[in-house]
């Protein structure tokens, strides 16, 4: 487990370069208005190159949730009404904002699929049509599983960094899977007993049980707007199936 130096603080991405920008576990801009004024919004060292990158990266995935987001859902508020701001050309503060605000809303525009019946899959957990809405018709949209795995290994990264100051380099393996966003009972039960739960305000929650022995090896959950949900493990990184010898006794 690589620690954090006083002295040296490197970028929890790439662990390389020097950690000279904060940038934040969860971007600002996805937290619901509903957010309660003065909560700590966590932060982590980052390198210039790694948070502009995530900066665009975040900005691209929170448009395609927040247009399927319920916009009368308090644990997301705000959130539709920001992003599709972010792509109205009315509403940009000079030529070039104006500009950047059409490329965006006409790229995605080209993304967007209409459809009569509601897609039956490859739906991500804690998103589809809702059973109380009646639709005209169906508008999806598709998020890159690079995109996320990105996402989640920030979460993963940037949480055990806050948690407990270690980078989690090259000897852990971060494995994730996509759930609903009401949590599994007995889950919760362990998150509650032995591991720190995490209200980042009512759309914003963050769950860590991490192992006595290495700290950066855990289990985390983390849920937002009452929608995207995920569960991801931290585990110290096994050779693969080709490289290793198997012994079964
Ligand atoms: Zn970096």
């Amino acid at each position: 487990m690589r620690r954090s130096n006083n002295k040296w603080v490197l970028c929890v991405h790439c662990i390389e370069k020097p950690g000279n920008t904060d940038d934040h576990l969860v971007p600002r801009s996805w937290y619901p208005d509903s957010t309660p004024v003065g909560q700590e919004k966590w932060k982590f060292p980052a390198c210039e190159s790694c948070n502009h990158d995530y900066g665009e990266l975040e900005n691209n995935l929170l448009l395609r949730f927040a247009i399927c987001l319920d916009p009368n859902d308090a644990l997301a508020a705000g959130i539709p009404e920001r992003a599709l701001r972010s792509i109205n050309p009315n509403a940009a503060r000079n030529d070039r904002d104006r500009r950047a605000r059409q490329d965006r809303r006409n790229r995605i525009q080209t993304e967007v699929h209409f459809s009569a019946c509601a897609p039956q899959e490859g739906i991500l957990p804690g998103f589809g049509a809702r059973p109380d809405v009646e639709y005209k018709e169906f508008g999806s949209i598709l998020v890159a599983v690079s995109d996320l795995s990105k996402m989640v290994r920030k979460f993963a990264k940037g949480l055990t960094y806050i948690e407990h100051a270690c980078y989690l380099d090259s000897q852990y393996a971060i494995k994730w899977l996509p759930t609903n966003a009401n949590l599994n009972p007995a889950i919760d039960e362990v998150f509650s007993r032995r591991g720190t739960k995490r209200f980042q305000g009512p759309g914003v929650i963050l769950q860590r049980v991490a192992v006595s022995e290495d700290p950066a090896q855990s289990f985390m959950h983390v849920a937002l707007w009452g929608c995207f949900s995920v569960y991801i493990a931290v585990e110290e990184q096994l050779k693969t199936f080709d490289e290793q010898e198997w012994i079964v006794t």
